[in-house]
């Protein structure tokens, strides 16, 4: 696991205030991205994430706040390095390629102060690394959706820059294709060292692809972790809630022992946060829940989804405690069926149970 506390950064990011026509959009976020590594910034739309990367690259003025990479200041109220002095490189959602170049000539379009030939060559070299060295001559229009994001990600690496911003770089794409590019661009950087911060809404793709991930809500970074750490140690309801499936179901401390709930009782480190008594709310995620024909407790099938290896079932048990449970196919039971199921989770989670909206404590 990384260790967020002891590192050298190649990107920090402090206390950082900006918006639009004098209002604040995003309202005191801060966190540091390591040398090499591929930070995410993750949230709900609208919630301030492109803000943040037109921030670092330089299009939006700070309000408050400061952005140093590799210990320079690049942007505070009253100072800003312009976007062409940054080193810092994009890629778009919408691949941003300019139509009337061929894929090659598309790429060497940053390339500054090169020979012909060097120029050719670095092309060449760009192209075998997004894996599109046959398609040099090709125009956008002739390729996918896929190889034009790869020609886009070629274009942004060619000036070397010290970071690469990517803003929604696979949501015009299908699902699987997403994995797929994911995954490719994510080797990519690594094979180059280089650091990069992507912006999307689809955990599946921040934990596919990133390092550390920061979860954002409402103009405010929540928590920067480890995606392990999202999940098993989340910050707050907030994160607990956006991060992987899950409900609350209520539950009272019973002491440092657990949580008792209409579930049994739930061990874990976290009941002694508070006292006896206390009342709480506890996380419980699809894979906490196993089926256990010993187990006495019996709720009711409201509704399943069927998808493929596994099915979701989502339990009552009474009008206050519902949840749900992720259960292998072959294991079929029917809305309205009682089932024998069992808590078994590995990690406690559970929150202060407070008056007033959800998100966040
Ligand atoms: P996200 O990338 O998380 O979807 P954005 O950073 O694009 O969110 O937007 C955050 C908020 O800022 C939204 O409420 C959006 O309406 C507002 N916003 C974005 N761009 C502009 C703009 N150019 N002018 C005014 N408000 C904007």
């Amino acid at each position: 696991m990384t260790d967020l506390a002891r590192r050298d950064w190649l990107l920090e990011v402090d206390n950082l205030w900006c918006g639009y026509n004098g209002t604040p959009v995003v309202r005191g976020a801060g966190f540091s991205l390591g040398d090499g590594d591929i930070g995410c910034l993750l949230g709900p739309s609208g919630c301030g994430k492109s803000t943040i990367l037109r921030a670092l690259a330089g299009f939006l003025p700070l309000q408050d706040g400061q952005i140093r990479l590799r210990n320079q200041v690049i942007s505070d109220p009253v100072r800003s390095v312009p976007p062409e002095h940054r080193r810092i490189g994009m890629v778009f959602q919408d691949y941003a390629l300019f139509p009337h170049l061929s894929v090659a000539d598309n790429v060497a379009f940053g390339l500054k102060g090169l020979s012909r030939r060097e120029r050719r060559e670095k092309v060449m070299e760009l192209l075998n690394l997004v894996h599109l060295q046959d398609l040099a001559d090709q125009f956008p229009h002739e390729l996918s959706g896929g190889q034009q994001q790869r020609v886009a990600l070629a274009r942004a690496l060619a000036p070397e820059p010290t970071l690469l911003l990517l803003d929604e770089p696979f949501s015009s794409l299908d699902a699987d294709l997403r994995r797929r590019l994911s995954l490719d661009v994510r080797d990519i950087l690594k094979s180059l060292g280089m650091s990069a911060l992507l912006v999307t809404h689809d955990q599946q793709e921040a934990f596919a692809m990133c390092d550390e991930v920061a979860v954002l809500y409402d103009g405010q970074i929540q928590q920067w972790d480890v995606p392990y750490n999202l999940y098993h140690e989340p910050a707050n309801r907030f994160v607990a809630g956006f991060v992987g499936q899950g409900g609350f179901i209520p539950g009272t401390v019973a002491g440092p022992e657990g949580i008792d709930s209409e579930l049994g009782r739930i061990r874990g480190s976290r009941a002694d946060h508070w006292p006896a008594g206390t009342l709480v709310d506890v996380l419980i995620r699809p894979d906490d829940i196993v089926h256990d024909p010993e187990s006495d407790l019996m709720p009711r099938v409201v509704e399943k989804t069927f998808a493929g290896t596994s099915t979701l079932y989502r339990f009552r048990l009474s009008p206050d405690t519902e949840f749900e449970a992720l259960f292998r196919s072959h294991l079929d039971f029917q809305p309205g069926e009682r089932v024998p199921v069992r808590v078994e989770a590995d990690h406690l989670i559970a929150f202060r149970r407070a008056p007033g909206p959800d998100v966040p404590v």
